[in-house]
């Protein structure tokens, strides 16, 4: 369905942007791949589902390193058909002991970084008439939680700009939407796991079943898998009037 199309996920070296990534690698398109540590392991997974693959290590919270992975994306492959703004990381901790520095990174990674590939991504797309941009938000771009200032701001941030790049491509071929998970077992919420396993004593099969316990009524985790499958379905042609929206993945959550 994909084939001649190029994807540009960012974060994708590890958890829900590496699903999403494979998803649409099965789907025949090429996948720009990015995020920090092992680089080669998921370039390789992704070069076996038959796709043309490029990795750009650009740090998420510059300006200008996203402008430089944009720029070689285009180089790559011609274009960014497809924008999955999907890069991002989690802090814990009340208002008032928020680390400064922890919430500039959370806004610049989550939040600004959407804004950056957006606008750089968008001429091509128009001039094709054709473009998808997938904002990863959250559950937390919906509803809060306590201790996440910082990201639930950020996540919010990320629903609106969902319906503002949306609304200005309106009569357009491009389309934007926002996915919104509930918890999907990534090493983002794992360490959540260990803190509430240290925190409460508990194992870590015990720290999940209360994670979930919590907040999510299916008592399930949502999967990349799952989620890089609605991703796709935004990129098909029943996708083609499906903008500005928040589609929840999450057992339940925001339904209480
Ligand atoms: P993860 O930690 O497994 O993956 C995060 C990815 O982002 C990694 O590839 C990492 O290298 C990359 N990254 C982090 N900082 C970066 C930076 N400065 N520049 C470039 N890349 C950077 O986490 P995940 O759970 O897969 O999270 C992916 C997205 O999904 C995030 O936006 C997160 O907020 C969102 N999300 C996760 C959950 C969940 O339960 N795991 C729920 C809702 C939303």
């Amino acid at each position: 369905m994909l084939q001649g199309k190029t994807a540009l996920v960012t974060g994708s070296t590890s958890g829900i942007g590496l699903g999403i990534a494979k998803a649409l690698a099965k789907q025949g398109a090429n996948i720009v791949l990015n995020g920090f540590g092992d680089s080669e392991g998921p370039q390789a997974e992704i070069a076996a589902l038959g796709v043309k693959v490029a990795y750009h290590g650009a740090d998420m919270s510059k300006a200008s390193e996203i402008e430089a992975m944009m720029q070689f994306a285009a180089d790559t492959f011609g274009r960014v058909d497809i924008l999955v703004n999907n890069a991002g990381i989690q802090h814990v901790a009340k208002i008032e002991d928020f680390p400064v520095e922890r919430w500039d990174a959370i806004i610049a990674i989550n939040l600004s970084s959407a804004f950056h590939a957006t606008r750089l991504a968008l001429p091509a797309m128009k001039a094709a008439n054709w473009g998808r941009i997938i904002n990863v938000a959250s559950i937390h771009g919906l509803v809060g939680s306590a201790e996440k200032s910082a990201y639930v701001a950020a996540k919010h941030g990320v629903v609106g700009l969902t319906k503002v790049t949306a609304l200005e491509n309106a009569t357009t071929g491009v389309t934007c939407n926002a996915i919104c998970p509930g918890w999907v077992l990534t090493p983002l919420v794992q360490k959540q796991v260990d803190a509430k396993a240290v925190a409460m004593g508990l194992s870590n099969e015990e720290a999940k079943k209360q994670l979930l316990q919590e907040k999510e009524p299916s008592m399930q985790f949502t999967t990349p898998e799952e989620l890089g499958e609605l991703a796709v379905f935004f990129c098909s042609a029943a996708g083609n009037n499906v903008r500005g929206v928040a589609w929840n993945m999450d057992g339940g959550w925001t339904a209480q």
